[in-house]
C-alpha cells in the first residue's frame, strides 16, 4: 500500500506493480497527481538531464546518490518518449512537456493501469497500526491490511494542494527522527524601511543577478513583488538561507561596477549617475537606488573611490530580507524523515522492516528546475524494486 499518489507515489506503484506486486495506492486528495499538474506553470519540468547528488540539500548529501544513479534522467526521459509525450529544454537541462503537465499524469496512471495497480482518490489515510503480518491502514473507506506501507505523502508546501504533515507523523510514530522543516524554493519578504523602499517597484524584474548565501551562488533572474524579492535566482538562494544570513545580491555579474563607472564619468562627465545606472539596470530600480544610497550627481562630480565604492555596492548588495513567504507559496519543504533511519538504496525503515519512505517526505530536497520530481522518480523506482 502505498500513501499519496503523487510522483513518487505513482512511479513507486508502477515499478512494484510491474513486478506482479498488488498495489493499492490512496490519496486524500480529489484528485491524483495535483502538484505534478500545477508544476512547471501547466507544463511540467519534469526532470533535470543535470541532476546530479550536488543539486540535492539533505543532513546526509550521500544518501540521494545511489537512487538517483540507478534510475537517471534519460530513464525517465525514456518513459516520456515511449508515451510520444513532447518536449522541450528550456534551459539548463530543464525538459518540459510542449503541451500539458496533464500528460505526465495520464502517462503514469496509464502504467499504472498497464500493471494492474489499483489508484484512489478522495481517500486519506487517519491512522496505522504496525501487525504481525505487516500494517492496519485506516482510511475514510475502511481498514485496509498491507505487507508493506510505503509512505510517499509529500511535504507541507502549498497546503490549499493536500499537502500534509501526516508522513512526519507516521516517520514519528514508528521511532524515525524528523529533521526541522522549512519552506524551500520560495519568495523572501522585506519589512520596515527595506519593504518601504521597494514596494513600489512590484514588477521590475532583473533578468541576471547573482544570489549569494556563505559559499553557494545562483545566476537568474530576479523579481521584485509586493512583499520582498522573488524570481529563479531568489528561489534557488531561499533554500540556503535562513533569518539573519547575510544575502548579497550582485545585480550586474557580468561587470566590475566601479572601473565602468570610472570610464563612464570620463565619458559622459555630464550624465547623471541615475542615468548612466539606468542604461544597464531597470531605470525604475536605478531611481531608487540613487535616492536610497548614492545622491545622484552629474559623473564629473564624483571621486574615482565613490564610484569604485558604488560600484562595490552594486556588485554585492546587501538586502536585508526579514523572513520567505512560508509554505503558502513554496514549491519544496526542506528537512522532513532523517535519511538516518532509511536505507540509500531501498528507502526502507532501518527500524521497521516492510516501511518505506520515498520522494518530499524525506529529508532530501532538490533546486529549482526539475530535480525534485527526478528525486521523486527514483525514489519512487527504487523502493518499488524491492517492496
Ligand atoms: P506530492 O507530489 O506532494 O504528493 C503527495 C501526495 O500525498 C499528495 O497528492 C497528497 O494529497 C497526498 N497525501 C498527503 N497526506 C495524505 C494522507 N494523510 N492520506 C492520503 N494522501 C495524503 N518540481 C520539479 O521537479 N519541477 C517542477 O516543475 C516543479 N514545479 C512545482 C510547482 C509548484 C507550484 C510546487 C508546489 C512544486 C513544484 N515542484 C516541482 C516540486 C514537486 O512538485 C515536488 O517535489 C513533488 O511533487 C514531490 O513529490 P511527492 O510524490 O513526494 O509529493
Amino acid at each position: 500500500m502505498i500513501i499519496g499518489a503523487g510522483a513518487a507515489g505513482l512511479m513507486c506503484a508502477i515499478a512494484a506493480g510491474q513486478r506482479g506486486r498488488r498495489v493499492l495506492v490512496v490519496d486524500h486528495a480529489n484528485k491524483v497527481g495535483k502538484k505534478i499538474l500545477m508544476s512547471g506553470g501547466g507544463r511540467c519540468n519534469f526532470t533535470n538531464t543535470g541532476a546530479t547528488p550536488a543539486n540535492y540539500l539533505s543532513a546526509n548529501p550521500h544518501f540521494a546518490k545511489s537512487a538517483l544513479a540507478r534510475y537517471t534522467p534519460w530513464d525517465f526521459i525514456a518513459l516520456v518518449e515511449k508515451h510520444r509525450i513532447a518536449y522541450h529544454e528550456k534551459e539548463l537541462g530543464q525538459l518540459f512537456c510542449d503541451d500539458s503537465s496533464k500528460q505526465i499524469v495520464r502517462m503514469l496512471l496509464d502504467e499504472c493501469a498497464a500493471s494492474n495497480v489499483t489508484v484512489e482518490a478522495n481517500c486519506g489515510v487517519q491512522r496505522v497500526r504496525k501487525t504481525p503480518e505487516g500494517f492496519s491502514v485506516f482510511t475514510a473507506r475502511g481498514e485496509v491490511h498491507a505487507e508493506s506501507l510505503v509512505v510517499a505523502s509529500g511535504g507541507l508546501s502549498i497546503p490549499s494542494m493536500g499537502a500534509s504533515g501526516f508522513g512526519y507523523e507516521l516517520a514519528r510514530q514508528f521511532g524515525h527522527a524528523v529533521l526541522p522543516t522549512r519552506a524551500g524554493l520560495v519568495p523572501l519578504t522585506l519589512s520596515g524601511k527595506h519593504q518601504e523602499h521597494y514596494q513600489d517597484l512590484a514588477g521590475v524584474a532583473l533578468p541576471a543577478v547573482e544570489t549569494r548565501v556563505g559559499k553557494q551562488s545562483f545566476r537568474a533572474g530576479l523579481l521584485f513583488t509586493h512583499r520582498g524579492i522573488s524570481g529563479p535566482a531568489i528561489l534557488q538562494i531561499s533554500s540556503y538561507w535562513k533569518p539573519g544570513d547575510d544575502l548579497r545580491i550582485d545585480l550586474l555579474p557580468d561587470q566590475d561596477v566601479g572601473m565602468w563607472l570610472v570610464e563612464q564619468r570620463t565619458a559622459r562627465p555630464l550624465a547623471e549617475l541615475k542615468t548612466v545606472l539606468g542604461d544597464v539596470l531597470p531605470k525604475r530600480l536605478a531611481q531608487r537606488l540613487c535616492e536610497q544610497w548614492f545622491e545622484s550627481r552629474p559623473m564629473r562630480q564624483y571621486r574615482e573611490a565613490e564610484l569604485e565604492q558604488i560600484g562595490v555596492q552594486l556588485n554585492a548588495w546587501p538586502i536585508t530580507a526579514s523572513g520567505t513567504e512560508g509554505y503558502r507559496t513554496a514549491e519544496v519543504t526542506l528537512g522532513g524523515v532523517d535519511t538516518d533511519g532509511l536505507s540509500s538504496s531501498t528507502m526502507q525503515s532501518k527500524l521497521v522492516p516492510g516501511l518505506y519512505f520515498i520522494g518530499e517526505v524525506v529529508d532530501v530536497t532538490g533546486w529549482l528546475g526539475g530535480y525534485n520530481f527526478q528525486w521523486a522518480w527514483a525514489s519512487g523506482q527504487a523502493a518499488g524494486e524491492v517492496v
